[in-house]
């Protein structure tokens, strides 16, 4: 009986709580199999019915997958000269690959739900490496958009594109909707960061029942839009019962959805059994500097340390000629530092390498790349800065980056509330350097202020107690 609870139990844990299914071949994605045996036993289970909502998914994903019967009919509808009004059975979103790894992340999980709240199917653009990042996230069907997808000018959709929900409502082409005629065969979403007052009608409640009969949904966005998902009235209930945590949205979806394709788990294995695995303790440092220029910044090295020894992150270290009592018990504490730059981490390394820390402690740096520019589309580069996002996910203690969805995305698979590191004005070391989160989800940097009832504008931030502004930017908003 013990043995077979426990046997359970590791299967369990092997698939984190029932979030994943069973039914891939384990070597074409072993980081599927093998990330539970890396991370810390978590807290953070998913809810029954979150389990329930994802194997009806997969089901449905299987239906209506790319070149099933069911797929082909609705793409029909893409056809030029086939705007009919036939009824499909399946539905879609499709994601469009766009901006920083960290943003794809956040959005991909985005549109994720959304497709799991509306029923309908996510689809994915290869884009130039989504391949080589991510492993299939569904048993039995592929979630990338097959490459003959009709609508080929799709990649091109920007703010001024006339299919764009925005510009319909704009034009008053919507209308038509309203009265009763068939629903477009497709719709673009503009959801980017640049979005205007017409596509943010995305989030209200009135406009989702407008889109509910639109087949096709193109989207693109930057932005990790869940929060305002949190403020429509009907889809609360639902979002009750699949997040009664509501904190770990993306912590949930992150895990389920983004797997490290072999490759990347390669990097990423190799390197935490060199650098992390041995030592006590695990600290991850994520320095994201948004300058114009690159290069290491006295003010940011200062703030990084002031934060880290103020709250005894990293130990302080002894003055010259101060001597410390070394104890037999020598604790070591590795540091992961992430950045562009690698002078944070030369500097680090070299300050505990000349003074001792006062606590007897010893301190390894570990920086894996020093990538100097960002290059969003180069494909080894992402490889390593999905890598590096990752292993951030393995630490005990996280020190993030204000405004980085690369931090967000450590700190949410991780399902830790990091420290943030203030976003520094006039190159100055803010006071105080850092803050603690409020929780471990994303920032939606470019939200609505808008009250869809009233019609005017309003604070989103002040409208359900769990849906507040992030701590790293004013207006930014997070669930909480
Ligand atoms: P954000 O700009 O910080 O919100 O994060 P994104 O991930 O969206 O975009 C930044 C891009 O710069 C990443 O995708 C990486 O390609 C690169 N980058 C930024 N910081 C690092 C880092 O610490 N390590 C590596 N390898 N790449 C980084």
């Amino acid at each position: 009986q013990l043995e077979s609870s426990k046997s359970q139990k590791a299967k369990e844990d092997r698939f984190l709580g029932g979030l994943l299914a069973a039914g891939f071949e384990e070597q074409s994605c072993l980081s599927r199999y093998q990330s539970a045996s890396f991370r810390k036993s978590h807290s953070h289970s998913p809810s029954d019915y979150l389990r329930r909502r994802l194997r009806k998914y997969e089901e449905l994903h299987q239906k209506c997958a790319p070149n099933s019967d069911l797929y082909n009919t609705a793409a029909e509808q893409l056809k030029p000269g086939r705007r009919g009004s036939q009824t499909t059975d399946c539905s879609y979103v499709v994601w469009i690959s766009y901006s920083g790894l960290g943003n794809r992340m956040l959005t991909l999980a985005s549109a994720f739900l959304y497709a799991l709240l509306t029923n309908r199917v996510l689809l994915v653009d290869r884009g130039a490496d989504l391949t080589d990042l991510f492993c299939e996230p569904f048993p039995g069907a592929s979630w990338l958009l097959p490459l003959d997808f009709p609508l080929s000018q799709f990649r091109n959709f920007n703010i001024s594109s006339p299919e764009s929900y925005g510009n319909m409502l704009k034009k008053n082409v919507i209308n038509n909707i309203s009265q009763n005629l068939p629903p477009p065969p497709f719709m673009y979403l503009h959801l980017g960061h640049d979005y205007g007052e017409h596509d943010k009608l995305f989030f209200c409640q009135d406009d989702q029942h407008l889109l509910r009969g639109v087949p096709w949904l193109v989207l693109r966005s930057d932005n990790y839009f869940v929060p305002s998902l949190f403020l429509i009235p009907s889809y609360e209930e639902e979002l009750g019962k699949l997040f009664p945590k509501r904190d770990a949205v993306f912590h949930h979806l992150a895990r389920y959805l983004l797997h490290p394709t072999n490759s990347v788990w390669g990097l990423i294995t190799r390197y935490y059994q060199s650098y992390l695995a041995g030592a006590d303790e695990r600290v991850g440092i994520q320095i994201r500097v948004f300058e114009n220029e690159s290069g290491t910044f006295q003010h940011v090295l200062e703030q990084v340390l002031r934060c880290t020894q103020n709250q005894k992150i990293l130990p302080q270290v002894a003055a010259r000629n101060e001597t410390v009592l070394i104890t037999n018990d020598k604790r070591l504490k590795a540091v992961l530092l992430t950045s562009l730059s690698s002078g944070y981490a030369d500097l680090i390394r070299n300050m505990y390498w000349e003074h001792p820390a006062i606590t007897g402690e010893m301190i390894s740096v570990h920086q894996p790349s020093h990538e100097e520019h960002q290059q969003t589309d180069k494909q080894t580069h992402n490889m390593k800065a999905w890598a590096e996002m990752y292993l951030l996910s393995l630490t005990d203690v996280l020190v993030t980056s204000a405004w980085s969805t690369f931090g967000y995305v450590a700190q949410g698979l991780g399902g830790m509330k990091p420290w943030i590191l203030v976003k520094p004005e006039n190159r100055m070391v803010p006071d105080p350097p850092c803050l603690l989160a409020m929780s471990m989800e994303p920032c939606f940097h470019a939200p609505p202020f808008y009250d869809c009832k009233t019609k005017r504008g309003a604070d989103t931030g002040e409208m359900v107690p769990h849906v507040r502004h992030c701590e790293d930017m004013s207006w930014g908003l997070k669930v909480v």
